[in-house]
């Protein structure tokens, strides 16, 4: 199975013309950054395995990228979170519902008030034939495949007749961002992230926990965002991209991204923007019902 090579698309959004890089299109079950960055565990053999275990957020597109790949390797999924909300199990939706249907097994662990990092370690215990991955995939193994994500970008570049480019990618743990940024930066292409998850502080620390010491550029909105709230302003910029663009962009990270990138285009207008679309379309299923409720279907006519 060759999971590569998606396509750029080009568009305009408020008058800017930016580049897409569809990995939204990788694969059905296996799409977006997270298969990128767990593409050298579907590639290795990993005979020795037999179960994939992983902690994090009870909605993480990674927790659902994961049971597609233990799915595609005939390994058995565990994941486990802090709790499971009941309205959540009782009418399970978005990468929760899609990983249950995998055959996942999801545990909560908060009756042992330990956190799912620390219970798999002290409690779980994996053994010799347990492969365990860290929340959101940030590890070194994640390099392989953005790596190719980024031969792929710049290989495009080559057939475009443009002297700048800027790459731009929200950032959750950063490591998307951080390993493109290394194997960009040395052919003068910019990349350019916020930080989703905490502040640029955080993602600087997070950055440095890979053990590399060149980072991407980092944009930040004036006020302070929560990850995971709901913003009008986010839910605005994610229906004008749907108006303007016809194509669907993730609502917890890219609306925060384009709210950054607007301005930043103003001072960078000479530079090609080739923008990065990292799946997670499953989470919409459960934010934009969250959305709707708060805002109404239509908050664009009457803003
Ligand atoms: C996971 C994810 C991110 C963040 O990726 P990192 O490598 O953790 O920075 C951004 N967008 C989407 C859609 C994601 O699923």
């Amino acid at each position: 199975m060759k999971l590569a090579d998606t396509p750029i698309t080009q568009h305009d959004f408020d008058g800017v013309r930016f580049y897409l890089k569809r990995d939204d299109q990788l694969h059905s079950h296996f799409s977006g950054n997270k298969a990128r960055k767990f593409m050298a565990l579907l590639e290795q053999p990993l005979t020795h395995i037999d179960t994939l275990i992983s902690y994090g957020s009870i909605q993480s597109n990674a927790m659902y990228s994961l049971s597609a790949l233990a799915a595609i390797k005939g390994w058995k999924f565990e994941f486990y979170v802090d709790h499971i909300p009941q309205w959540l199990s009782d009418n399970p939706k978005g990468n929760f519902r899609a990983t249950l249907d995998m055959g996942a097994e999801i545990k909560a662990v908060n009756e042992f008030q330990l956190h799912p990092r620390d219970y798999i370690e002290q409690i779980r215990q994996p053994n010799d034939h347990c492969l365990v991955v860290p929340e959101g995939g940030r590890f070194k193994h994640a390099e392989v495949g953005i790596k190719q994500l980024a031969r792929e970008i710049l290989s495009w570049t080559r057939y475009e007749n443009c002297s700048e480019f800027a790459v731009a990618l929200p950032a959750g743990t950063g490591t998307t961002a951080l390993y493109l940024h290394k194997y960009l930066a040395p052919h003068g292409i910019e990349v350019v992230t916020c930080p989703c998850v905490g502040g640029a502080e955080y993602l600087k620390q997070q950055f440095a926990d890979l053990g590399e010491s060149s980072f991407p550029t980092i944009l930040e909105l004036p006020a302070k965002h929560h990850f995971g709230h709901l913003y009008k302003a986010d839910y605005i910029m994610w229906l004008k991209l749907l108006k303007q663009t016809h194509v669907e962009f993730d609502l917890l990270y890219d609306p925060m991204m384009w709210q950054c990138l607007i301005p930043w285009h103003t001072e960078n207008s000479h530079k090609t923007l080739i923008y990065v679309h990292q799946g997670g379309l499953l989470g919409n299923e459960s934010m934009l019902p969250r959305y709707e409720r708060k805002f109404g279907l239509t908050p664009l006519e009457e803003s």
